[in-house]
């Protein structure tokens, strides 16, 4: 469970980017973060794995605040949050299997024939990944070699290789067709559900978000003005 309280954050700049921003996502629900360009959506995913400084409140992953942490703490802590991408950012050079067991082992060593480093569980762990996200068969492919949709169900086994306990998700589908996005929609939500997952998809596509969210929290000028089924969305605009 992830829970925010009083989430805030001034920019040196004066900028008031979050300001009182609390809630909870239990295990399980995906929350879809929707709202106008400098709502703070940005800010608030960076908030939560420490890519940017909270001016105030915490972020409780469990029972720890990630925002009390520094150095090795911080460090350990971060490997609990998976994070999904945009535009991916796989290695390209690397093969489908190769960028999943990155995942596993949170950076991408130099040294070569690596992947013979792993222990047999982690390699067949990485294989159920990629038999859940469809890629069994692209495994030993380059992940250049792959269209859109399947560089993105890469990056989901790798942010799930490192068994996290959240996810944040960034805008999975804007580089995707429109088919693409809904499939991967549905992927997300499933695996967050089989897994109970709490997830956070900052995402522009309203339409497509109702379609696959359950919870919907809306960001205007760093405050939540909406907390709600998409449904109530709708009604309260
Ligand atoms: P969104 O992701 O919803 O577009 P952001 O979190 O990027 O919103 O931005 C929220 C507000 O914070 C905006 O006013 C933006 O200009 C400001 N902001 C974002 N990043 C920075 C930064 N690094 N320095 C100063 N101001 C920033
Ligand atoms: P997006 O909304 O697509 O995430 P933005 O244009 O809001 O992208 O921000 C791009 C980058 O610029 C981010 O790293 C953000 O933190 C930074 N940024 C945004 N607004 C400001 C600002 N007012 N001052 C400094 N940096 C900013």
């Amino acid at each position: 469970m992830l829970t925010l309280k009083g989430l805030s954050k001034t920019y040196r700049t004066g900028d008031s980017a979050l300001n009182e921003v609390s809630f909870t996502v239990p295990g399980g629900q995906i929350v879809g973060l929707i709202g106008p360009s400098g709502a703070g959506k940005s800010t608030l995913i960076r908030c939560i794995n420490r890519l940017v400084e909270p001016t105030a409140g915490q972020v409780l992953l469990g029972n720890i605040d990630l925002t009390r942490l520094g150095g090795a703490g911080l460090r350990t802590q971060r490997r609990r949050i998976g994070m999904i991408f945009q535009e991916y950012a796989l290695v390209e050079r690397l093969t489908v299997m190769e960028n999943v067991l990155s995942g596993r082992l949170g950076y991408v060593p130099f040294w070569r024939s690596w992947t013979r480093r792993f222990p047999a569980e982690d390699i067949q762990r990485a294989w159920a990944l990629l038999d859940r996200v469809g890629l069994m068969a692209h495994a030993n492919k380059r992940a250049d070699a792959l269209s859109g949709g399947q560089r993105q169900r890469v990056g989901i086994a790798r942010a799930l290789a490192q068994e996290p306990e959240l996810l944040l998700i960034d805008e999975p589908t804007a580089s995707l067709d429109p088919r693409t996005s809904r499939q991967i929609m549905r992927l997300l939500t499933d695996i967050c559900a089989e897994r109970h997952l709490p997830a956070i998809v900052n995402i522009h596509d309203v339409p497509l978000a109702k379609q696959f969210v359950q919870r919907l929290i809306g960001l205007r000028a760093g405050q939540v003005v909406f907390d709600g089924a998409p449904q109530a969305l709708d009604e309260a605009m």
